[in-house]
């Protein structure tokens, strides 16, 4: 029977970690053309490291000093990086006052008296001047697939911290399961375009750049017009978006809010269990039809 199909199907998903809520998410998830991806711990591993600090008006451990100072309170993927380099340097990290990340952009505070802003390039340019030396910097790292931090202090550019965070190892292959599905896939990420299209490129991929959180829902909006689409992404930072998409995936073996939100869930956090999802949810409704 239909019910005993669809208990069997979910069942046997579970027991690979591959939870999804029912006959209505079997039956979507079997018939989407289009898996947008959030980059950062979804695509990539989450952890990237510095690997690239460039003093422009400071020394180089100055600007880890300045970053560190203000990322202090971050709890973003970079925040963590550049601490673990400024541990590794042995510099001593004083907490800036009244540091706030503003959304999208990158952190700022106060250090000795001076305004530090850390973060993108793309909205550091208004805060401080950026000769031809520092915009070819950044571009040479960025199309490395590297995520640029600026260093403003004191309405100068100090330097630049680039960050490089490494996809996953099964990323390629379920994109190019996926394609064999016939199903496009699309990375979604406020990271700056040219390292969205360095990484997206490297596994196959399309991509959407410099994405604000709204940005998300509006381009998964737009191909949901089309075809029934899945977003899959870390559950926190990506609630809107899940929520926006045909059928929400949270992965990761984290948070309970995660599981509640979502219509499926990937527990082992690997990347190829989105296409293995998705050959379930069509065996299954070939089995019932
Ligand atoms: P993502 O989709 O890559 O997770 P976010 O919306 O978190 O992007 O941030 C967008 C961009 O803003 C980042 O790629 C980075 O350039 C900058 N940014 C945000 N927070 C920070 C931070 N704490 N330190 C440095 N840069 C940051
Ligand atoms: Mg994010």
């Amino acid at each position: 029977s239909v019910p005993a199909a669809i208990a069997a199907s979910l069942s046997a998903g579970a027991r690979s970690g591959l939870l999804m809520k029912g006959g209505v998410v079997i039956e979507a998830a079997a018939r989407t053309g289009l898996v947008a991806f959030d980059k950062t711990g979804t695509l990539t591993q989450g952890t990237p490291r510095v690997t690239d600090v460039v003093g422009l008006g400071r020394p180089e451990r100055e600007v880890v000093a300045l970053a560190a100072a203000v990322e202090t309170g971050s709890s973003h993927p970079l925040a963590q990086a550049v601490l673990e380099r400024a541990k590794a340097d042995a510099i001593s990290v004083v907490p800036a006052s009244g540091a706030a990340a503003i959304a999208g952009q990158g952190v700022t505070g106060t250090v000795g008296g001076e305004e530090v802003f850390v973060g993108a390039p793309r909205h550091a340019t208004s805060r401080a001047r950026f000769d031809d030396q520092a915009n070819a910097q950044v571009a040479q790292l960025e199309s490395a697939g590297k995520t640029v931090a600026a260093v403003i202090a004191g309405g100068r550019l100090a330097g630049l911290i680039a960050l490089r965070d490494e996809p996953r190892e099964d990323a390629a292959l379920a994109v190019a399961e996926l394609k064999q599905l016939g199903i496009r896939s699309v990375m979604l990420t406020g990271d700056n375009a040219r390292t969205g299209a360095a990484i997206a490129g490297a596994l196959g991929m399309e991509h959407k750049a410099e994405l604000m959180p709204d940005g998300k829902v509006a381009a998964i909006k737009d191909y949901a017009i089309e075809t029934p689409v899945m977003m899959v992404g870390d559950g926190i930072n990506d609630a809107p978006a899940l929520a926006a998409a045909t059928i929400g995936v949270a992965m990761g073996s984290g948070t309970d809010v995660a599981l509640e939100t979502a219509d499926g869930a990937l527990l082992k956090s690997r990347v190829r269990d989105v296409p293995a999802m998705i050959r379930l949810a069509r065996a299954t409704m070939g089995n019932i039809r």
